[in-house]
């Protein structure tokens, strides 16, 4: 099994669901439309600029049908780009709106520790209906020698102020049936495939999550098998389907089916995060089928469960988990994640007291600030991934931001007691108070405050929301589990070491 992907071509296939809206994302996340650009070939593509507090963060390019992608150099092409090379169709207003709300959520993580001085360059292309999928991809510079860096573009001008010698590229297939939010939701509604949530995923990817073979890139050396052995350079990937497992070999890298493929990402803040779980890392999507036939080695994509980074069928995330902000962190980001997580817990069987409270951010990111809600967009009080805890939160959490949540509850059979005059608020536009959004046998004990009071506010919901991806693909409740892919999810045979 060879991984079909070329070097240096690969773009992110994400089947992704798509849809979103445009919003004015919190804090003076600003975006502008700058200037027309006359390319190529026929009408001339518009640029829109992102910022953070005045700083540079995107420069969207988006390519009007028959514009031209900047062609890759030399070292990267193998001319199978040239399929995706020019826009099909122009983007209509609600795509382009969501991919503004999609980037200013970006800007709002990315914002206060990027370095850079100029806009990271991203170009967007349309494709037309036979594509039912957004992708989007990034490459690293090349030095002087003409050999690809150690990372990708982006990661090098927002953390290093090197400007990326090539844009990253979004592209946008219309084969999907996207809705297109206007606002944030810690649920996707289910109608059809999220676009605001599928463009912040592409983002995901042109900002380095993302695996490709026989690069030194940084993401590559955080990913490690099932036998706890660190990828690098050179070594052959083989699937655990195909291998002797009497044999241990270090000089490959065994890479079982989609999310149970054994692989996880592991790094120093994912550590932190993932502290007392059984989890070794970020599950990581491994052996993937093309739709053709043809199976490759994916490893780009993050499987923690209904992950929105994930490539589930299942997913009721339209944000990172705070492991996933972590893999960023990882990956050389400057992000202050306690701005969008007060705790996470994915340790399961734990009796706790947390203590921990969520309030806005101190102006450097290093503290809170006792009393004074959090702003930021989506961020979560607290988050409980794990199962059968017992959890008794015993400080306040003010998740004021645009889709704040101040508890949110995933696993299953999960005990949460809010103690007496302990306040859990989420009072900006859609927040929720607490959150059971999965799993059952969840026990709620509210001796305290619970509010939502903005707009679109729910103080206490028990509700999976809906799929990520549109609720025909797969709609799941505590006692609901439907979809027309449930069959395909009959694993013939998962390989564990
Ligand atoms: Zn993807």
């Amino acid at each position: 099994m060879k991984n079909k992907i070329l070097a240096g071509k690969k773009i992110y296939n994400c089947k992704c669901r798509k849809h979103m809206t445009l919003q004015r994302s919190a804090l003076s996340v600003a975006v502008s439309m700058l200037c027309s650009l006359p390319l190529q070939q026929s009408e001339a593509s518009t640029l829109y600029l992102i910022n953070y507090k005045g700083k540079p963060i995107f420069e969207l390019q988006v390519l009007n049908a028959g514009e031209n992608m900047q062609k890759l150099p030399d070292a990267f092409s193998d001319g199978e780009e040239d399929e995706f090379s020019t826009a099909q169709r122009n983007l209509k207003d609600e795509e382009i709106s969501g991919l503004i709300m999609a980037g200013s959520l970006w800007a709002e993580i990315l914002g206060p520790g990027t370095v850079n001085t100029s806009p990271v360059k991203v170009q967007v292309l349309g494709l037309d209906e036979t594509h039912e999928n957004a992708s989007a991809t990034s490459l690293p510079n090349l030095n002087v020698q003409n050999e690809p860096e150690n990372v990708v573009g982006p990661i090098g001008q927002f953390t290093m102020n090197e400007p990326a010698q090539l844009p990253a590229y979004v592209f946008i297939g219309e084969g999907l049936d996207f809705i297109y939010p206007t606002t944030w939701h810690t649920l996707p509604d289910g109608d059809g495939f999220d676009y605001a949530a599928t463009v912040f995923h592409e983002f995901g990817h042109a900002l380095g999550i993302g695996f490709i073979e026989d690069y030194e890139l940084n993401f590559n050396n955080f990913l490690y098998d099932c036998r706890g052995v660190q990828y690098s350079t050179g070594k052959e990937l083989v699937a655990l389907n195909s291998y002797n497992t009497d044999d241990s070999e270090e000089n490959i890298f065994l890479v079982g089916d989609g999310a149970q493929s054994g692989v996880y990402f592991k790094g120093q803040h994912v550590n932190e995060v993932l502290a007392g779980s059984d989890l070794k890392g970020i599950p990581v999507n491994g052996v993937e089928d093309d739709g053709c036939g043809n199976q490759f080695f994916e490893l780009s994509h993050f499987e923690l469960d209904r992950s929105m980074m994930s490539h589930q069928n299942y997913r009721n995330y339209t944000f990172f988990m705070e492991a996933e902000l972590a893999a960023l962190q990882d990956l050389g980001y400057t992000i202050d994640r306690k701005n969008f997580y007060g705790r996470s817990i994915y340790a399961n069987n734990q009796t706790i007291v947390n203590t921990q409270s969520f309030y806005a951010r101190t102006a450097d990111g290093n503290a809170y600030i006792n009393g004074q809600p959090n702003t930021a967009t989506l961020g979560t009080g607290l988050h409980v991934y794990g199962k059968n805890n017992k959890i008794t939160q015993a400080a306040d959490l003010l998740a004021g931001g645009t889709g704040g949540v101040g508890i949110r509850v995933d696993g299953s059979e999960n005990k949460i007691t809010i103690a007496d005059a302990v306040q859990v608020r989420a009072d900006g536009l859609n927040g929720t108070g607490v959150l059971f959004a999965y799993g059952s046998d969840q026990e709620l004990n509210a001796q305290g405050t619970i509010t939502a009071l903005g707009e679109g506010g729910v103080a206490l919901r028990f509700d999976f929301g809906g799929n990520l991806l549109g609720n025909e693909t797969e709609y799941r409740g505590s006692y609901i589990w439907y979809g027309k892919t449930i069959k395909l999810m009959e694993f013939t045979k998962i390989f564990r070491c």
